[in-house]
């Protein structure tokens, strides 16, 4: 069964993907996994290849399917993840976001 023709296209744009060599495992589709061991590697599920868009780092700048509408950057701290902290001066991570730079 070979994946090669069919294709696929992207979720967001709807171009068709591109085939590329999975960086995780380096198109093997295995890891190492202890010493002697090897899994399927998680990242291309074991094929050796992921399916990208041409235009994936578009869609990471705004309007990727992982990027949710809902975050935005944290007022306290104003993405920087850290405060001042008021009493000791020390730069803390924030309250308010939780260290994470949005809310
Ligand atoms: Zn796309
Ligand atoms: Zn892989
Ligand atoms: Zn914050």
């Amino acid at each position: 069964m070979s994946l090669f023709g069919q294709e696929r296209r992207c979720v967001v744009c709807g171009k068709p993907l591109q085939m590329q060599v999975c960086k995780t495992c380096k198109g093997i589709g295995k890891v190492r996994s202890g010493l002697f061991g090897q899994r399927d590697c998680q990242a291309c599920g074991g094929e050796g290849f992921l399916h990208v868009c041409p235009d994936a780092w578009k869609h990471a700048l705004g309007q990727g399917p992982k990027a949710s509408p809902q975050r935005r950057v944290c007022p306290t701290c104003r993405g920087t993840k850290g405060i001042r902290h008021p009493m000791t001066g020390q730069i803390g991570p924030c309250p308010r976001c939780g260290g994470r730079g949005w809310v």
